[in-house]
């Protein structure tokens, strides 16, 4: 499929970028986009800056990532980098440290990643953004581009919603998503804070005041499992320690701690009490190890820092000691979800493990909080707000629109990013009088799922190994991975296989130049027989 006859791109060069396909007026360029950059929910153009810092052109790689996100400098520590997962150098010897590259990026030019965009013309429209987590700021982001006045509410006291108030710091320190909300207020975001919706400003008043409302309130209340003794002293909830620590405070959980639960909310809760200096600290989780949600990075820190995890099992009761521990009896989990993968757990009848710590902690998954919310928006029985999947629009008040957790549940914050994203375009033609649904389908452009690799040519080592702050100087505040050297920026970099590439798909080629012309870093040659050329 892809063809060389009239166009040959140098790979070695060829960065992915797209600008040559956009400039041809015959149609006939498309872009062959490397796994990397399709599974990425915005479609960042990993493969280009991943390119260019090979290249040595690092400023350049910096400009090439901002243009997708403006968010880099979080994304490059805390994404869950799906984009990892399906690169092609991890079937040779582990996919390339897209993620690390990323922050290595982000932190060597902020002055690039966190540029002020240029926002358009103000365009007299107003729109609200209920919560201010990665799915509102993206929104509220977007939004401002377009010109619009945004005025996003935060029910807590700073803006930045559980990626300032709940993921630990020593993932994402607070000063990083202050460095995001200072774009966004530099860009002339309004943030009016510490006023949930339903007190002083009633919802109502939103929808009469401006011209649309984008809901990104995220999924932030613990579940409570109905489990006999869950609301004894020493049961707490996971999300609420987080916060807890996240600001500042240091809560008393006593010697021995256990964790119930699977996710990356449960380790990040594990390490946090080893890193309080909690002695004895153990994961207790329903899945089998390869089943459970929890990233493997973050599962791998947690057992350096001597957590326990002990899979398949299923609490079933606590009861308060006489030394005001608690007793926790656990069931045999024989499988966590059905034949259709729902999330169904099944336990064998009698108990068959009897523990016993200090504190319990339960991270088993989290919901909407949708209090003082309009009942109409929200699904019954899924407990999440209905909104058209595509636009994301309510299909109950038109003004509306829905993003982030709230509406897919337990997501990443890449996900979450993206969803931010898709309800604020939909949000700006609302008010424009556009309609919604066109050219919402990023496949139907000119990008190509199909894609050529050339595993014999892959040069340099295995996939480089981060590094963190030794062990004994790690503290709960600080940020334990280090931002890659430009060094082992580089030569990581120099294992990617540059999978996408463009290329002549339609055969039209009349030798007009714009392609070759446009492309910023001579990749592309077109091939003229003499006689015009
Ligand atoms: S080898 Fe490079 S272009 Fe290919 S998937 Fe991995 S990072 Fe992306
Ligand atoms: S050939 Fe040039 S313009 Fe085209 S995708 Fe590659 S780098 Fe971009």
């Amino acid at each position: 499929m892809i063809s060389d006859i009239n166009i040959r791109v140098n790979r070695e060069l060829c960065f992915a970028c797209g600008i040559c396909v956009e400039s041809c007026i015959l149609d006939n360029l498309r872009l062959s986009m490397a796994p990397c950059r399709q599974a990425c929910p915005i479609h960042m153009n990993c493969q280009g800056y991943i390119r260019l810092i090979a290249l040595g052109k690092e400023q350049k790689a910096a400009e090439e990532m901002r243009m997708t996100s403006p968010f880099a400098n979080i994304l490059g520590r805390i994404c869950s980098h799906p984009c990892e997962v399906t690169c092609e150098r991890g079937k040779i010897d582990g996919s390339v440290h897209i993620r690390a590259l990323k922050r290595y990026l982000a932190d060597s030019f902020p002055d690039i990643t966190l540029s002020l965009p240029k926002t358009a013309r103000d365009s007299g429209r107003r729109i609200a953004v209920i919560g201010s987590g990665p799915a509102g700021l993206a929104a509220a982001y977007e939004l401002r581009l377009r010109g619009h006045a945004v005025t996003v509410f935060e029910a807590d006291t700073d803006p930045g919603g559980l990626l300032r108030n709940v993921i630990p710091s020593f993932h994402l320190p607070i000063s990083e998503v202050e460095k995001s909300t200072t774009m966004l207020l530099s860009m002339g975001t309004n943030f009016i804070t510490g006023e949930p919706i339903g007190k002083k400003i009633e919802f109502g008043r939103l929808e009469k005041e401006f011209d649309a409302v984008i809901i990104a309130v995220g999924a932030g209340a613990p579940i409570k499992p109905d489990i006999p003794g869950q609301d004894l002293d020493g049961v707490i909830q996971g999300p609420d320690l987080l916060r807890k620590i996240k600001t500042g405070q240091k809560p008393q959980l006593g010697q021995s701690v256990i964790v119930i639960g699977g996710g990356n909310s449960a380790v990040d809760v594990a390490i946090s009490c080893r890193l309080l200096g909690v002695k004895e600290v153990q994961i207790i989780c329903l899945e089998r190890p390869d089943e459970m949600p929890a990233y493997e990075l973050s599962l791998q820190k947690a057992k350096n820092a001597g957590i326990i995890v002990e899979n398949c099992w299923g609490p079933t009761s606590f009861i308060q000691g006489d030394d005001r521990s608690i007793k926790i009896e656990f069931s045999r989990c024989m499988t966590v979800f059905d034949d259709q993968g729902r999330f169904a757990p099944d336990l064998e009848p009698t108990c068959g493990l009897t523990l016993q710590a200090d504190t319990v902690v339960m991270a088993v998954g989290q919901k909407v909080n949708f209090k003082d919310l309009p009942e109409e928006l929200i699904d019954p029985v899924s407990g999440r707000f209905i909104a058209d999947p595509i636009t994301l629009q309510s299909n109950i008040n038109p003004i509306i629109f829905i993003s982030g957790e709230c509406y897919s549940g337990t997501a990443t914050v890449i996900d979450a990013m993206a969803s931010g994203t898709e309800a604020a375009i939909s949000a700006d033609r609302f008010v424009n009088r556009d309609g919604l649904h066109w050219g919402r389908d990023f496949w139907k452009g000119p990008y190509l799922k199909d894609y050529s690799v050339h595993h014999d040519q892959a040069i340099g080592g295995s996939r480089c190994k981060l590094k963190y702050t030794p062990a004994a100087k790690q503290t709960i505040d600080q940020e334990m991975e280090i931002t890659l050297s430009a060094i082992d920026a580089k030569k990581e970099a120099e294992r990617c296989l540059s999978c996408g590439r463009s290329f002549e798909a339609n055969k039209t080629c009349l030798y007009c130049l714009p392609c070759e012309i446009e492309c910023p870093v001579d990749a592309l040659e077109v091939r003229m027989p003499y006689q015009i050329r």
